[in-house]
């Protein structure tokens, strides 16, 4: 009986909380892994308004003297429905300049997918 004891507790995962302002009041939030989200900065009124980010992941294109623009972003978000993949587009008009090969934009992009892979992976969802 004790081993059953031990095996359920062991499968919960342990609470990752983490230091929140709701209402002005601070508490502490069971946060998801992957989140990233200063609760204390982004303090809300109703602790139904907090919602969970990870760090974003960009695709960078490089332009003319070495600038970078951002392509494409991924980030998790989560609120009362759970983990999400949210991808923001940048501006897609005029990325394809002299300094943009055919290769790096190869490169970047399967460097890309695979971190949008990792976040699905954290997060559980595939
Ligand atoms: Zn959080």
């Amino acid at each position: 009986m004790g081993n059953a004891s031990t095996s359920v507790s062991s499968a919960t995962p342990p609470p990752n909380l983490r230091p929140a302002l709701v209402n002005g009041q601070p508490c502490w939030l069971d946060c998801p892994s992957w989140c990233s989200e200063d609760h204390v900065a982004a303090s809300v009124r109703f602790i139904e308004d907090v919602s969970h980010s990870s760090p974003a992941v960009d695709l960078l294109v490089p332009r003319e003297a070495g600038v970078a623009q951002l392509l494409l972003s991924a980030r998790l978000v989560s609120d009362d429905a759970g983990p999400l993949l949210a991808v923001e587009v940048g501006d897609p008009t005029d990325v394809y300049g002299p300094a943009v090969s055919a290769d790096v934009l190869a490169d970047r992009l399967v460097a890309f997918a695979e971190q949008v892979r990792e976040l699905g992976l954290a997060a559980g969802i595939r």
